[in-house]
């Protein structure tokens, strides 16, 4: 392999510095050119939890979350400045539920708390020691990782693939809801998401009803916080902040986490999960160039990331070697 051959990310959310960092750490240098940089991208805003959530094929996404959860675990935990903390995560429902479709994508046990367990209204669950991916810090110690392995950023929006492909033989497109334009996808959707910060109470479990009662709401402890959420509004691309729906966040969360009911608002934020019926990770030729997707993560661009980012590392690998 030419191991000074330069490709190009278009992208710089979890997705594109991921993908990033693993092509640096193959050997390739790798310019990243982005519309918005953290902390304005669409990753800033989750929260986020290694929870597998709004993501397709559910085949693929199955290793991908595994490989994720593996690779952090090993590689990114020890470090503190990462964010990364370990929490119970409980998803309650309302309903006996079979064993999640997940499953085989988490190396631990899942658990199935009681109904004593439960808050009032709900019968079932799914419990597990999971990653809680604190953004705030994340998506800095992804950008720090990245640039400290030789990475180069520049701010810049594209209009059309060809100003990439103009300069580089390959490129990886991590786009997310860029893509819609970019490469006249209509099957990339927004998927609305309102989150509230609150000032740490003590309560340290992350709590989620998807399909309960008080879907959707949930609780996120991270390391210097609590996120509350949420909502999942499709096709929605209104990044304002709702007071209405403020006010149902803060409702509905008294219901599944009672520990709750006074809180104090540091700040509200909205954030537009790029949704898609499959992710698309595959090579697209354009003449003699190449461009690698990798994007449409929904609800999990985190939970994947690192599994996603390998394969299109592979995908890479296998453009430049039928130059
Ligand atoms: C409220 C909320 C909660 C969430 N919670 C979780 C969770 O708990 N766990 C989890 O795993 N996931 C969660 N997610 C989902 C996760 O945030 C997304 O799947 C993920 O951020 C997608 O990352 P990305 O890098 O693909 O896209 P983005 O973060 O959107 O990054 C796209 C990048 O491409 C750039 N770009 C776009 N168009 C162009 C262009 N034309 N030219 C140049 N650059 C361009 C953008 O500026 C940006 O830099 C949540 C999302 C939201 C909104």
């Amino acid at each position: 392999m030419d191991d000074k051959k330069e490709i190009l990310v278009l992208g710089s959310g979890v997705s594109g510095l991921s993908t990033g960092i693993l092509l640096l750490k193959k050997g390739y240098s790798v310019m990243i050119w982005a519309k918005d940089l953290p902390p304005n991208t669409t990753s800033n805003k989750a929260a986020a939890v290694w929870y597998p959530y709004l993501c397709y094929p559910r085949e693929k996404a199955i290793p991908w979350a595994r490989t994720t959860f593996e690779y952090i675990q090993k590689e990114i935990m020890d470090n503190p400045k990462s964010g990364c903390i370990i929490r119970t995560v409980t998803e309650m429902f309302d309903k006996q539920q079979p064993e999640p479709w997940w499953k085989d994508g988490f190396p631990g046990k899942v658990e199935r708390p009681t109904n004593e367990e439960l808050p009032e209204g709900y019968v079932d669950g799914y419990r597990i020691k999971s990653i809680v991916i604190d953004t705030s810090l994340y998506m800095d110690y992804l950008m720090e990782t990245f640039k400290s392995l030789g990475g180069q950023v520049i701010q810049k929006e594209i209009k059309d693939i060809k100003e990439a492909l103009q300069e580089y033989d390959v490129v990886v497109n991590c786009t997310g809801l860029g893509s819609r334009e970019l490469f006249n996808d209509d099957k990339i959707y927004p998927v609305r998401g309102q989150m509230i910060k609150i000032k740490p109470t003590g309560f340290d479990e992350v709590v989620v009803d998807d399909e309960g009662p008080n879907n959707l709401c949930l609780a996120v402890p991270r390391v210097n916080d609590i996120m509350l959420g949420g909502t999942a509004q499709v096709n929605d691309w209104n990044t304002e902040v709702d007071s209405k729906d403020t006010e149902e966040i803060l409702r509905k969360i008294k219901l599944i986490a009672p520990e709750l009911k006074d809180v104090e608002i540091v700040s509200e934020s909205v954030g537009l999960r790029p949704a898609r019926e499959a992710i698309r990770l595959e090579a697209e030729k354009f003449d003699d160039k190449t461009v690698i997707h990798n994007y449409g993560h929904g609800g999990a661009g985190f939970t994947l990331g690192w599994g996603c980012a390998q394969d299109t590392v592979e995908l890479v690998d296998k453009a430049l070697s039928s130059l």
